[in-house]
This record gives structure tokens, sequence and C-alpha cells, in this order.
């Protein structure tokens, strides 16, 4: 197989040409339907077995479509890195079942009973549900403050000693909260805390926190890196290779996160076209913004590209575009809300974001209606927000289906 030997400079060459290797010459990476590997004979079984790659012993180890699609999201996560010695940064991804299941094996792999994880406001829900049931089962406390303040952070880390962890969602949505992963990362090195940062929102594409030298980066890939809606999917990576390997590697595996070879298939095929999808969601939904902000049925815009969201500087510090998420607020609250969301004709309702077309959808009654009201509130989740996942649709048909939506009202 030609590989090129010059560096690639984008991602769509990235994402296209990272992966090239393959049996029979197929062009593309094939679906090794398969649950186990065979060997021809018991040293090689053992061999393999004793091996540093464990990827063509059995599906829940590891899989060669699945490391096609590892392969292609670390080159994309390191793309430009380099460490302090000027030499581009290696990562290890590891592919899952879900988001989910890549946060399950993040906190369970570096977390015991005893420890606490500290983490912020408007966090995904699940990750919200999955911190507050699952690991404080497990005897793993954790602390939600406005790390957004510096001061506020470091105070935390200083009466908590038995904070291992700091968990980072930037931007958050619905309310689109971005936090600052340069200066959190900074202080928490001060105290050997580990960082973990969830990049579902922005994609490699348009935030890569390894540059500010966190240990962790997560994707649900069933958003905008698979980006079509085909598939549940997520993957950890981290900066550690050594630690990826072993007790990371083993602690997925043995709690069974696997993801399967027809979903990884279809992650590599969307992550194809990702800088292509993200430029067009990026500049539809600057659009879209300022159509809403400029809406006299509007009351409230939230969305990272404005000024008037209280993070802009920090996401364009941080961010190469803002992104195609945002939430707003209807004059008249929920009932508005509601009769809007149902006018709409072209664009669907549905929980989940970063489809190629648009998806609306209402937090209260839906993603977040696990988490108790006083508390969605104080994270700006209030009755009647509305959530928008902008698609890469026509722009003009995108705010022609608001213009009549809001003219029903
Ligand atoms: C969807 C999502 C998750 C969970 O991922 P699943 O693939 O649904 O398991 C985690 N974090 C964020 C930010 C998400 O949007």
């Amino acid at each position: 197989m030609k590989r090129n030997k010059f560096p690639l400079t984008g991602i769509s060459s990235v994402a296209l040409h990272t992966v090239k290797e393959n049996a029979d010459f197929s062009h593309l990476t094939p679906i090794y339907a398969t649950s186990t590997f065979s060997f021809d004979t018991t040293d090689e079984g053992a061999a393999r077995f004793a091996s540093a790659d464990k990827t063509k012993i059995y599906s829940r180890w590891g899989n060669p479509t699945f490391t096609a699609a590892e392969k292609t999201i670390e080159a994309l996560e390191s793309f430009g890195l380099t460490n302090e010695n000027g030499e581009s940064i290696k990562l290890k991804a590891l592919l899952h079942s879900s988001g989910q299941a890549a946060m399950t094996t993040l906190f369970l792999s570096n977390l015991k009973a005893g420890d606490t994880v500290l983490s912020h406001y408007a966090l995904y829900g699940g990750t919200y549900e999955l911190i507050h049931k699952v690991l404080a089962d497990a005897g793993i406390k954790t602390i939600i403050a406005d790390i957004r303040d510096l001061n506020i952070l470091e105070n935390a880390i200083k009466q908590n000693p038995s904070i291992k962890l700091i968990h980072i969602e930037t931007p958050a949505n619905p309310t689109i909260n971005c936090i600052d992963i340069e200066a959190v990362t900074t202080i928490a090195k001060k105290y050997n805390i580990i960082v973990s940062v969830d990049n579902t929102f922005a994609t490699p594409y348009l935030q890569q926190p390894f540059k500010y030298g966190v240990d962790f980066v997560l994707h649900s890939t069933t958003k905008f890196l698979n980006g079509h809606g085909t598939s549940i999917g997520g993957v950890l990576i981290g900066k550690d290779n050594e630690y990826m390997h072993t007790k990371v590697w083993k602690w997925h595996v043995l709690l069974g996160g696997n993801t399967s070879p027809f979903d990884a298939f279809l992650l590599i095929n969307g992550m194809k076209t990702l800088e292509l999808r993200m430029d067009k969601h990026c500049s539809n939904a600057m659009k879209v913004a300022d159509f809403l902000q400029q809406h006299n049925k509007v009351e409230k815009v939230n969305y990272v590209g404005l000024t008037s969201h209280s993070d802009h500087l920090t996401a364009k510090k941080q961010m190469k575009q803002f992104g195609s998420l945002m939430s707003f607020e209807l004059k008249g609250g929920i009932m508005e809300a509601k009769k809007f969301m149902d006018a709409l004709q072209m664009c669907t309702q549905a929980t989940s974001f970063g489809n190629v077309d648009t998806l609306i959808s209402h937090p209260a009654s839906t993603s977040h209606m696990s988490v108790a009201k006083e508390e969605r509130l104080k994270f700006g989740i209030t009755d009647g927000l509305i959530r928008l996942s902008v698609g890469i649709e026509n722009i003009e048909d995108i705010l022609n289906d608001f213009e009549q939506a809001l003219k029903a009202l």
C-alpha cells in the first residue's frame, strides 16, 4: 500500500488517510464481523496472548475494524500537537459501545472508593446521573462547583484532598457554558490531579484538549464524529500510552464496553467528512443564532459564538469555531416553547445532537428529566428552554421553518 511520506496539512486528509493497510486490497476498512480469531498452532496462540497487540484474539479485547477507527481518532486528537521536546504527541484511543461506556471505563480505571471527582454545572444528563448514582454507590464522591471561577476551583481542591480527577465538559449543553481547559489543567497539575475532558460537543476539529496537557479526552461518537445518527458509540483517549495499554485497557475489557465492528465501520465512514460537516454546522448555527437573537418573540439565546454569551472569550481562546449547538427561550416560556416546536415542519424533534439534519429538543422534559428541578434551574435549564442542534441543510430552509413556526405563536 502506498503511503504519503510528507506530513498531512489538514484534518480532512488525516481523517481520510491515516488508515490504509488491510488485507485483500480492500479500498475501505472491512467489517471484521467475527467474535474470535484463529491460531494455526498452540505456540501462535500463546504468542498472540503474550503480545502487546491484543487486537487479534477475541473481539471484546479488540478487532481490526475497531483499530482503524481508534487510529483515526488518535490522529485527529493529536494533529499538529507536540510535547516539550518538540516531538509529535502519541495518543491511545479505546473504542467503546457508547459514550457512557467510555466514561465508565474512565472513572472506574482511575478512581476507587474514597476518591472524589470535581466537576461543574450543566453536565450531560447521563454524566450527571452516572456520577451521582453509580459512582456514589461505589463510594466515589462528587463535588459540583462553578469551576469557571478559578478561586472556587483552587479552594475546592485545597479543602478536599480526596479529589483525584477533575472532569470537564466544554462546551456543555444545553446552556453552552465553557470551561478554560488550560487554566483548570494548570491548577490541577499543581496538585497532581488527573484532568479529563468530554470533547463530544466540539470534536477534535474545533478543539484539542491535549494541547493543554489534559490526561484523557472522551467522546460520545454517537454525535458529531459519526455525524449521521447511524449508531451509538464512544471513545476514551489517553496520553499515557503505557497506562492506556495496561490498566485502562484491562478495565475496559473487564467491564465489557466493546463496540461492534459494524458500528466502528459506520464511525470510520462518518469521520471522513468531519471537517466539511463542522464548517457547515458552525456557519449555519451562527446565522440561526443571529436570527433568533434579533427576533422579538425570543427572550434569550445561549450560543457561545455570540459576544453576549458569558463564556464567549473562553470559547474563542480554545475553539476554532463555535459549534452547532445552542439553546434559547421564547417569551411566554414553556407554553410557547411547546407550540413553537410542534409548529416546525422541517426540523426534527428528537433527543441527541450532531446529526447532519437539524434536531430540536426540550431538555426539561427529555434529556434532563432525571435531574431534580432545583438542580436543573441552577444549571440554567429552565422549563421553557429549547435546545437546537443546527444541521447542514440549506440555511434559508432552516430559517424559513423557524420563521413560519414563530409566526404560528
Ligand atoms: C451523548 C453524550 C454522552 C453519552 O454518550 P452516549 O453515546 O449516549 O452513551 C456523553 N457526553 C456528552 C457530552 C454527550 O452529548
